[in-house]
């Protein structure tokens, strides 16, 4: 079973992402932890990515897409996948396809969007940007910018998965254990 988690930043992806993986022994990747930890390192990935990722700038699609393969081959026996923060990209979308099928003879079984208004995402970054350390969630244009990344690239990717009829829209306002209720009844 391999599900992408999608929405804007600000969604619940992550929070949600964990539940239903531990929920269902399924494997975590996203792609935003992943940039995280090479920033930590301070290596040449690492780098490139923060030069993005402190902009609000999506990073390319080759660098994500070669790094996102790499994670997912280390776990060849995963019972599920979930996919968290990709595809942000039809180019991210198309790659994943090919991957899935060429390499484990599988598909993308099912797009879970996570729906909340912009101004709650604003909100919720804003806040969020308190505790977390990320240098991304501390400056409201570099907030803005995110959102106008996912509206311009991210958000047509709803008609990619909906044409092949594997987009579930489930709210994402709530209480968490409300929203994974949801998530993970689709999951079911
Ligand atoms: P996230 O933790 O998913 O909010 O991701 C944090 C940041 O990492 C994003 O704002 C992007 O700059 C970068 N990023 C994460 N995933 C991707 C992706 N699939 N494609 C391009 N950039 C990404």
């Amino acid at each position: 079973m391999n599900i992408v988690l999608f929405g804007p930043p600000g969604a619940g992806k992550g929070t949600q992402a964990i539940k239903l993986a531990e929920s269902f022994d399924y494997i975590h990747l996203s792609t935003g932890d992943i940039f995280r930890r090479n920033i930590k390192a301070k290596n040449k990935l690492g780098i490139l990515a923060a030069s993005y990722i402190d902009k609000g700038e999506l990073v390319p699609d080759e660098v994500t897409i070669k790094m996102l393969e790499e994670e997912a081959n280390k776990h060849p026996n995963a019972k599920g996948l979930i996919f968290d923060g990709f595809p942000r990209t039809i180019e991210q979308a198309e790659a994943l396809d090919f991957f899935l099928s060429n390499h484990y003879n599988s598909k993308v079984d099912k797009m879970l969007s996570l729906e909340v208004e912009d101004d709650e995402l604003i909100k919720r970054l804003v806040e969020r940007g308190k505790t977390s350390g990320r240098s991304d969630d501390a400056d409201a244009d570099i907030i803005k910018n995110r959102i106008v990344e996912y509206n311009k690239k991210t958000a047509p990717l709803k008609n990619y998965y909906l044409n092949q009829g594997k987009c579930f829209e489930i709210k994402g306002v709530g209480s968490i254990v409300e929203i994974f209720q949801r998530l993970a009844a689709e999951v079911e």
